[in-house]
């Protein structure tokens, strides 16, 4: 990492980017409000820290151990403020911002009718964000696999259907992409891009979406560790898009026997990534939980942990939906979720990071 003095011109930062481009690595070039600071893309070890830290204009140049560094608060912090909190604004709706954000929605979009009256249940609500399926990961090739297993007519209807709730009910989009052959498509018609829990080390995957430049909701793998989350995470930072919204959808559950959920919540991953980074995170309760009668305990608990919104699955009707319906909630119930949570988010006030 190289951090520009101050008054650092721009002839001598373009003279430092090029020296990186010459070691066959990229740069990642922060201008922030105090001063420019340019992160090494690739593998640094070789770098000449020394030689930088003599070359015009540079007021310091040294190794960033952290596999995240592009996304790290302390990189961050350099060039920008004392404790930057990234902010990321998706249609009318800004994530990571004063106020809690709610992203709801079906599992799967499964007509059009279904999502239009989902869509206006979860407005009603108070819900900012609206969900839905279509490229479902599944583990059963014999299960519904959402209107994206069929032909891309279908997957394009469902992607219209899902664009035309979101602007008659003012709410930006979010639907997952599950491979690479998606990308473009799916690009055109949403505004947020989900990585779901299965793709989390999908590199390649994760490279072609942020090339897209739109806001990407990223869910941490079951089984991934914080550090591996956030070092995935950074191979999308390294294509220059920083609008990544974490999500934390719970981990593989523990011992023999019934574990009465269908995976564990990891509510200390909240305030650990906020330390370790400065993008927004949230809780997804229904995956996490795998049944309704928790979801309430567990928003409130994923707000009180720090998170700055929650993603919640919800369908007017529960039984009837053909994927996940028994870890849906009704419109109505969203409704007290979303008040609650708002009560929680302003006792708590501002959130204050320690660093
Ligand atoms: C989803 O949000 O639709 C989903 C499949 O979640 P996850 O990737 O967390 O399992
Ligand atoms: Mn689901």
């Amino acid at each position: 990492m190289i951090i520009m003095k101050s008054d650092a011109t721009r002839e001598q930062i373009n003279n430092v980017v090029n020296e990186i481009k010459r070691l066959g690595l990229r740069a990642d070039v922060s201008r922030g409000d105090f001063r420019t600071v340019i992160g090494l893309v690739g593998d640094e070890s070789k770098a000449p820290f020394d030689r930088f830290a003599t070359m015009p204009g540079v007021k310091e140049a040294r190794m960033i151990e952290t596999p995240y560094k592009l996304i790290s608060r302390e990189y961050t912090k350099l060039a920008e403020e004392e404790s930057p909190q990234k902010v990321i604004k998706a249609g009318n709706v800004e994530i990571g911002g004063s106020e809690l954000v709610f992203m709801a929605g079906p599992c799967a979009i499964e007509s059009k009718a279904q999502l239009f009256k989902i869509a206006e249940g979860v407005k009603m609500a108070g819900a900012h964000v609206l969900r839905g399926g279509i490229f479902k990961p599944r583990t059963s090739v014999h299960s519904f696999q959402g209107l994206g297993g069929g032909s891309e007519e279908e997957a394009r209807e469902a992607l219209e259907w899902l664009r035309a709730a979101g602007d008659r009910f003012e709410m930006p989009v979010v639907t997952e992409i599950r491979g690479e052959g998606q990308v473009d498509l799916v690009a055109d018609y949403v505004d947020i891009i989900q990585i779901g829990a299965r793709n989390m080390y999908d590199q390649d995957l994760l490279t072609s979406i942020a090339r897209k430049g739109k806001p990407i909701l990223y869910k941490r793998h079951f089984g991934a560790g914080i550090e591996e989350f956030l070092s995935f995470t950074e191979y999308m930072a390294a294509e220059d898009n920083r609008d990544i919204i974490l999500c934390e959808r719970g981990i593989l559950p523990l011992g023999k026997g019934r574990s009465y959920t269908r995976y564990t919540l990891d509510l200390a991953a909240v305030p650990v990534i906020q330390k370790e980074t400065y993008l927004p995170v949230i809780i997804d309760p229904s995956h996490a939980a795998g049944r309704r009668d928790l979801i309430f305990s567990l928003s409130c608990a994923g707000i009180a942990a720090g998170a700055c919104g929650l993603m919640i699955e919800v369908h007017y009707n529960p039984v009837e939906a053909l994927v996940d319906g028994q870890q849906m909630i009704t419109p109505d119930e969203l409704k007290e979720v979303i008040s609650t949570c708002q009560n929680i988010h302003r006792t708590i006030g501002p959130r204050k990071i320690n660093d």
